[in-house]
């Protein structure tokens, strides 16, 4: 099976409700689908959205990136060298790390079909059914506990809470939620880098002192504050999560080696793909440190690889906030990987087993 072409099309999904956190509003996911087409007549799929405030990923970065410097060194490549190729992807160009897992995600898509397996057992199998958790974005008090008793009466045990805009609201938010939710859900908070150091050890030592138990806190600091992430680490009983400050595997390793986090966010969008996602999940299984899986606004094409890597990495992939598809308010695709509010599960289909994407635009390049 060789690679003879790669296209790209538009798919765009209305949210069911306005994503927003510390750095940015959106109401719609529009992302790049990359189709790569094979001798075979067999085609795989990959999806990137335009992240340009967290990895400076823009629709057409993602486009040039790879119809420039990623396609020509893939067309007439063997699938059946995966690692070759996914060494071609990483080296065409520094940093585009959201193009990069685009492409790789449809790779491995082909790999999984090439062998007639889904791509979780390809990666070392696993039990295919994961839970996620959901976001409440930032807003009002009453709209936030309104969307998490909400969430609660759909079936989310986890809500991912986005705060960061205004520290004192901010402690408020949370322990209005909190009281809302207790013993129904746990609550991870996510700061989006809406925080500085001081204000995070104040936040939390607030709630910690008022009995609000939560499981995490992630990224309260800048991204590059890796300082200040450790100055919170080692003042919050709460374990720390870091997202926006780590993006590949030596990252990892040194954000570890320094102790600045108690858990990793892997998202294939920050690594590159699924070949520096699987180096993360091991790093961190070798040092004890738990990861979680996340995704940026992506449907069901990206969202369903990472679905398959946290399954097969399930040893150190505890966490799961995967929940961009069910923010949307349709699923665009038919395929492999069944989305079901908090529910999670793949079927036998070989790679991502993605059959159709509906409305999907072909854009000429
Ligand atoms: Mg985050």
């Amino acid at each position: 099976m060789k690679i003879t072409d790669i296209q790209f099309g538009m798919l765009r999904v209305p949210l069911k409700t306005a994503f927003k956190t510390a750095l940015r509003t959106v109401d719609t996911v529009e992302d790049i689908v990359v189709i790569v087409r094979t001798d075979t007549g067999q085609v795989g799929y990959g999806e990137a959205p335009a992240t340009a405030v967290i990895t400076g990923d823009t629709h057409g970065s993602i486009i040039e990136a790879i119809a420039r410097f990623i396609k020509p060194r893939l067309i007439g490549q063997e699938i059946a060298n995966l690692n070759h190729i996914t060494h071609l992807i990483q080296t065409a160009l520094e940093r585009n790390t959201s193009a990069k897992a685009a492409v790789e995600i449809a790779v491995y898509d082909l790999f999984g079909q090439l062998y007639g397996a889904p791509l979780y057992k390809i990666l070392g199998g696993g039990d295919p059914v994961i839970t996620t958790d959901i976001t409440i974005s930032v807003d009002y008090i009453d709209k936030m506990v309104a969307d998490s008793i909400n969430a609660v009466e759909r079936g989310f045990e986890s809500l991912k809470i986005k705060v960061g805009k205004d520290i004192g609201l901010d402690i408020e938010r949370v322990k209005a939620i909190y009281s809302a939710v207790e013993g129904r859900a746990l609550l991870r908070l996510d700061a989006n880098q809406g925080w500085t150091a001081k204000q995070a050890v104040f936040a939390m030592h607030n709630l910690e002192d008022a009995g609000v138990v939560l499981e995490l806190l992630e990224q309260p600091v800048k991204a590059q504050d890796i300082d200040g992430l450790k100055y919170v680490t080692d003042r919050v009983h709460t374990p720390v999560m870091a997202d926006e400050s780590v993006f590949g595997p030596t990252e990892v390793i040194d954000l570890i080696k320094m102790r600045a986090a108690d858990i990793i966010n892997i998202k294939l969008m920050k690594t590159g793909g699924i070949s520096n996602a699987v180096r993360i999940a091991d790093i961190a299984s070798l040092y004890g440190v738990e990861c979680m899986i996340g995704c940026m606004l992506e449907t069901s094409i990206s969202v369903a690889a990472a679905v398959h890597l946290a399954v097969a990495k399930s040893q150190s992939i505890t966490k799961v906030d995967l929940d961009g598809p069910s923010l949307c308010q349709f699923n665009p695709v038919e395929g492999g990987v069944i989305f079901n509010e908090s529910e999670i599960s793949i079927t036998d289909a070989p790679g991502l087993g993605i059959q159709t994407i509906h409305g999907l635009e072909l854009i000429s390049v």
